[in-house]
């Protein structure tokens, strides 16, 4: 048996979108069948429902209401999914058979226009890819709700991996022939959602958007992009912009992992925006500076023109308060122009919109002319750029009423007087409604019935009714009887029915006249898209400068000097977000100091010392002074870092499913093969994924390679006190280290990073602290004291650069630190002491790595 003609239509489309949920458009819902119904029953949460198709057997089935289908949309969307939308092309009136149907837009993560999908202050990147068999690759980026298009070419996989990163791409488009293992890869990595385009040309219609492009391989990526763009969204895309060549090259290259490290614009535990940097130095006040705030922090210059340029800015606007605040306030008026205008472009723009560009125009006036008053010739050249775009606002003032409804079809929309025929239908709808308000008045007066009234409905138009009680005072012959009620007759006069047509008439008109004058404005719009966007653009960048200049004030921060021999030197340094989570607001300042003749500083002292967090307070100062904000310091000299590299914290690592010490080792070789000596490379507890003697060697040699073969600037902490005799050996590193001391028999920690090793460990008091169990921690105290005694008889396995281990020595713990030598077991007793630590050994309690460390430890002691 043949599946209906309807099911049959559906199945021919849905063969052209196999990778998509059809919303397929039946009356006033979209349909899913087969197994898209049974999938979108479950993601959401809809109920799965059969119909007949044809055969013997039903077919699932669920819907959506078409009214509200964005939010459906934005659920799937937002789980990667892709929407073909599916709608009927013909008035199913006129149609012979099945009505036609054909996918309008193709609605997917990385092309969503509506307004529920989007984050207001977050970009929506479509990326593209073009792979060469040099191993480079043509990469392009978009954001179809603001027109932003980017072009670049790039050298490696891995910058590759960078840059999708950077941008947060939720979909990227590549060739169909693309190697499988890697695009898993990047799902896995990234989560984004892969499409598939297989034309490289740059279609007719916009190829003046390659204009600035003349490479070959950025052409392909562009054209890929374009092409994806044109096939999925089958409407106009003259919004999008001419795109814009940048290179890789001019920005900080931050590693995907270092940037949840750094947690720059989400923290790494619950990945929100909270906690942030880009939290911590979000004041602007509109969509678009936030989203231009978010590109900044993700990508910070190297230019250091460029970068004191915006510093600057943010130096007068500092200085400039009053400016500063009526700057802040009229920006607080203004909508987002940028996705506005792409809606416009789009076509998807109602007249509320229209309404909030045209009050968003109006505010830009009032910032150029506080701008202008500012001192500052980069600003002012801002200022001059700004282009108020008063004819547009113009065309809005004279066409839409100021408090128009939101649907753009059922009239209330057009100024009176902006359309002399549009008018003239309004007066023959008002005065028809005037002349029936008179005739009911009349009437009630000529038959003395005072209830008498002329009411309207849908089906018999215009009609004047009388209670039955009254029907008798009704004259004869005048009236017409059109409808009975329970209580009341309805009738009709040919006056009143000549009227009716009247009004009707031009009701209808006016309400087609009116969404073609709409459309008219938003046409005449749309010629400036250009300008508006640069407006925008010109605004977003403001708003960004003004936010750093709220912080760096409120947050006492200080304007960086960039140095050129890479020269590190912080006064009073502070983490910009820890200082302000902190409770009781006690951060506790520090200095750091590296000048030429300091490469590397070797970080020891106990755990929740603070030594990740003076770590990353260096790494986000560099950042923000490369971002061209003031940083959190009383003085700051840095030098301009091309990339930084971290390896800190371990909480990430069980994502993936790779072991601790993987990950470590992996990104450990990250840094070290891409790092120059102008990179900074922080690495936190390297080697503590492994056991005591592979850790320490690998930490070891890891700090020799980064001395001797790259010189990057490197904070490396560790608790293998050992390491701190490298200080010796290597001429460009210093110890340094944080306090702690104790204070009744418990451990404070004082966060003071001062020169020099630590002398000391605080594990078990960290214990104590942690309040585990007493006896628990006394029983530690006598293994201490156990190990300790072995001290000196322990050397460490491991050939070091300069012999380090000779005198090595474990870290002396608070207790037992004074523990004096004739308690100590003497040397012969060696033996017996081995046979009591073989006998205290718990081997349920350890795994087969830390049983063969204790072997290897006891062999060591004989
Ligand atoms: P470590 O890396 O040495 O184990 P962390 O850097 O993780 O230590 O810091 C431990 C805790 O100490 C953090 O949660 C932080 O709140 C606090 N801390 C770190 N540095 C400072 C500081 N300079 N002033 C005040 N508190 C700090």
């Amino acid at each position: 048996m043949a599946y209906t003609p309807m099911i049959q239509q559906y199945l021919s489309i849905k063969a052209q979108y196999p990778d998509a949920f059809l919303f397929f458009r039946l009356g006033d819902f979209y349909e899913m069948f087969f197994e898209d119904a049974k999938k979108a029953s479950v993601e959401l949460e809809i109920t799965l429902t059969s119909r007949d198709g044809g055969q013997n057997e039903r077919i699932p089935m669920c819907g959506v209401p078409y009214h509200a289908a964005n939010q459906y949309i934005k659920v799937l969307v937002e789980k990667g999914y892709k929407i073909a939308i599916c709608e009927q092309v013909e008035d199913p009136k006129s149609a012979k058979g099945v009505v036609k149907r054909e996918v309008i837009q193709l609605i997917t993560p990385g092309t969503v226009m509506d307004n529920q999908s989007l984050t207001p202050k977050e970009n929506n990147y479509l990326t593209s890819i073009s792979a060469f068999s040099d191993h480079t690759f043509g990469f392009s980026v978009c954001d179809l709700t603001t027109g932003e298009v980017k072009v670049t070419s790039i050298a490696s996989w891995e910058s590759v991996i960078q840059e999708l990163a950077a941008y947060e791409s939720k979909e990227v488009v590549v060739a169909p022939s693309f190697d499988e293992t890697v695009l898993d890869e990047l799902k896995q990595r990234l989560s984004v959602t892969v499409s598939f385009e297989e034309n490289e040309e740059i279609p007719d219609a916009l190829k003046k958007l390659a204009d600035a492009i003349d490479q070959a391989k950025m052409q392909k990526s562009l054209g890929r992009l374009l092409q994806y763009l044109v096939k999925t969204q089958k409407r106009s895309l003259d919004h999008l912009q001419p795109a814009e060549f940048y290179a890789v090259q001019d920005y900080m290259a931050i590693d995907p992992n270092s940037r949840r490290n750094l947690e720059l614009v989400a923290t790494m535990k619950e990945k929100k925006k909270f906690g942030s940097l880009l939290w911590l130095l979000d004041k602007t006040k509109t969509a678009m500076g936030g989203r231009k705030l978010k590109q900044w922090i993700e990508k910070p210059l190297l230019n250091q023109e460029k970068i004191n340029e915006r510093l600057s800015c943010v130096e007068s606007l500092i200085d400039h308060y009053f400016e500063r605040e009526t700057v802040r306030e009229s920006l607080e008026k203004v909508y987002d122009l940028e996705r506005l205008v792409g809606r416009v472009a789009f076509g998807n723009v109602n007249a509320r919109e229209l309404i909030q560009l045209k009050q968003s125009l109006a505010q830009v006036p009032a910032v150029i002319q506080a701008l202008n008053d500012i001192d500052n010739d980069v600003i002012k050249q801002l200022a001059e750029r700004m282009d108020p775009c008063a004819d547009v606002k113009e065309i809005i003032e004279k066409g839409i009423i100021d408090d128009p409804p939101i649907s753009i079809t059922d009239g209330g929309i057009i100024k009176s007087g902006y359309h002399e025929k549009l008018d003239q239908y309004r007066d023959i709808s008002q005065n028809g409604k005037a002349w029936i308000a008179e005739l009911e008045q009349a009437e009630r007066e000529n038959t003395g019935i005072k209830s008498l009234k002329i009411g309207y409905n849908k089906v018999f138009g215009y009609y004047i009714e009388v209670t039955k009680a009254n029907l008798k005072y009704l004259p004869e012959g005048r009236y017409e009887r059109k409808q009975t009620l329970a209580n009341a007759e309805r009738f009709i006069t040919p006056e009143l029915k000549e009227k009716e047509k009247l009004i009707l008439e031009a009701e209808e008109k006016m309400v087609d006249l009116e969404y073609e004058l709409f459309q008219e404005i938003r046409s005449l719009i749309k010629e400036h898209s250009i300008r508006l966007q640069e407006l925008a653009q010109l605004i977003s960048r403001i708003d960004v400068l003004q936010s750093f200049a709220v912080v760096s004030e409120n947050n006492q921060y200080t304007k960086p000097v960039f140095s050129d021999d890479r020269t590190i030197e912080l006064k009073e340094s502070r983490h910009p977000v820890v200082e302000q989570v902190i409770e009781n607001n006690v951060f506790v300042a520090n200095d750091l100091s590296m000048d030429e003749s300091c490469d590397m500083l070797l970080i020891t002292g106990p755990n929740m010392g603070g030594k990740s967090t003076f770590m990353r307070q260096v790494a986000l100062s560099a950042i923000m002074a490369q971002m061209g904000c003031f940083v959190p310091a009383e003085h700051a000299v840095l030098p301009i870092f091309d990339q930084i590299f971290t390896r800190i914290g371990a909480a990430d690592d069980l994502v993936s499913g790779q072991s601790t010490f993987m990950v470590e080792m992996m990104e450990a070789q990250y840094a070290l093969s891409h790092a120059t000596q102008n990179s900074l490379i922080l690495l936190d507890e390297i080697g503590r994924g492994t056991s005591t003697y592979d850790g320490i060697a690998i930490a070891q040699a890891i700090v020799e390679y980064i001395h001797d073969h790259i010189s990057a600037k490197t904070l490396f902490s560790t608790h293998y006190h050992e390491l701190t005799q490298l200080e010796e050996q290597l001429s460009r590193l210093k110890n340094v280290h944080v306090t702690a001391m104790e204070e009744d028999g418990k451990v404070v920690f004082l966060h003071k990073v001062l020169p020099g090793q630590a002398d000391k460990s605080y594990g078990i008091h960290v214990a104590k602290l942690a309040s585990l169990p007493d006896a628990l921690i006394d029983r530690a105290n006598v293994i201490l004291n156990d190990l300790e005694g072995k001290e000196e008889e322990k050397t460490l396995p491991i050939p070091s650069h300069n012999r380090i281990s000779e005198n090595s020595e474990q870290l002396a713990f608070f207790a037992n630190e004074t523990s004096n030598k004739q308690e100590r077991p003497a040397a012969d007793s060696k033996e017996k002491q081995i046979i009591t630590a073989l006998k205290s050994i718990d081997l349920l309690a350890m795994n087969p790595m830390e049983a063969m460390n204790e072997l290897y430890r006891l062999q060591t002691l004989l």
